[in-house]
């Protein structure tokens, strides 16, 4: 058999050092050419030539001088961040939000509004109107604006362009991107609402490059992050936890099947004995009431078997995030305690940890991968 070999060229290395500069000096804010040569282990001249043509190009800006070395002081640099944003609209069943990322990756605006979800034109409309909201509160010019994620509980194609299973919205499997981009007037795509909030899950937390992300919110989902790129399987659904049996004959899920951990440990299982609302459910459990707190220990029970299943076949740290991650971090202890008892292996459960990123985690972390795939391309 034949054998590949990538080959690398000049061309590519240049480049590659370009976007590892940009880089660096979006993860670091402002930086001088000393610094960035430090810092890559690259030569002043390579890194004095790409910051020169970067801010040629308006992708970087030079705010001032740093420091007096031997009487010279420093040019320092930054990411030009109103160059170019990423907006994306998050759909859920009870809920629209919607936000705008610039090119250093910050979240600079954001909306949510109570809307049940419906295929309906008015819909739509009310997503492109979300959209050009946008643009006004962050005074985002419409040329600089790179594309429109559109984010759904759903199972996407790889190409971004359909849904083909869209059973927590409870719809057509087959609904096409066109459909909802109507009254958008920028590049749009389809986003899986799980992968997207490993990838903003990834952006806060640099120690680590493979985990495992469960969102528990209304529904139970999860994504795969290897060498700090999401994982998607073949079908674009790896890491569908939610749909794990761990109980025979049990409590029907909208899969169709019985017994999914989805069924025992979505939100709504919490949230059902306060009208659907998670934060007076975890008031209630505060205030130790005795309801809440046999809810919770049952809820928590089935949390540790998930979990354990998901350590079992990965081995690496897991992040439980969604709704769930927003307000159980004071139980951490308490839900590792569990997991502790499952483990076969081993006593050390630090792996376990509860989401940092905890605001509009599914929205911000699909614009950020269109922000990031522009970077790539610099
Ligand atoms: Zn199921």
């Amino acid at each position: 058999m034949a054998q590949q070999f990538n080959t690398i060229t000049r061309d590519d290395i240049k480049k590659n050092n370009r976007v590892r500069i940009f880089k660096a000096l979006q993860t670091s804010g402002r930086m001088s050419s000393q610094e960035l040569s430090r810092k890559l282990d690259l030569s002043i001249p390579t890194v004095n030539k790409n910051l020169i043509s970067m801010e040629e190009d308006q992708l970087l800006l030079s705010p001032g001088q740093r420091g007096n070395t031997g009487g010279r002081s420093s040019k320092i640099y930054e990411v030009n961040s109103k160059q170019r944003y990423a907006i994306a609209v998050a759909i859920t069943r009870h809920h629209i939000s919607g936000v705008a990322v610039d090119l250093s990756g910050r979240l600079t605006c954001q909306v949510r509004y109570s809307q049940v979800y419906c295929r309906q034109d008015s819909y739509f409309r009310k997503l492109g109107r979300v959209v050009d909201e946008l643009l006004v509160t962050g005074n985002i010019n419409r040329d600089k604006v790179l594309g429109v994620a559109i984010v759904l509980p759903a199972l996407i194609t790889k190409d971004g362009r359909q849904t083909y299973y869209n059973g927590v919205l409870n719809d057509d499997p087959v609904m096409e991107c066109e459909e909802f981009s109507k009254y958008i007037s920028f590049p749009t795509a389809f986003f899986h609402d799980t992968e997207a909030a490993a990838y903003a899950e990834r952006s806060v937390d640099e120690d680590t490059s493979d985990f495992f992300y469960m969102m528990i919110s209304d529904s139970l989902g999860g994504g795969v992050m290897l060498h700090n790129q999401p994982y998607v399987g073949k079908h674009n659904r790896s890491g569908e936890v939610g749909h794990i049996k761990i109980m025979e004959n049990g409590k029907k899920c909208y899969c169709g099947g019985n017994g999914c951990l989805e069924a025992y440990c979505s939100t709504r299982v919490l949230s059902a004995i306060c009208d659907g609302d998670l934060a007076d459910y975890f008031q209630l459990l505060e205030e130790k009431d005795e309801r809440a707190l046999q809810l919770w220990e049952k809820y928590l029970n089935h949390l540790a078997h998930g979990i354990n299943t998901i350590r079992l076949l990965f081995d690496c740290k897991v992040v439980v995030g969604g709704y769930l991650g927003q307000f159980a971090e004071k139980y951490l202890s308490q839900l590792q305690d569990k997991v502790k008892e499952l483990d076969p292996f081993s006593d050390d459960v630090s792996y376990l940890s509860f989401c940092k990123y905890k605001n509009e985690a599914a929205a911000t972390g699909a614009a950020l991968m269109y922000i990031d795939e522009f970077i790539s391309s610099i």
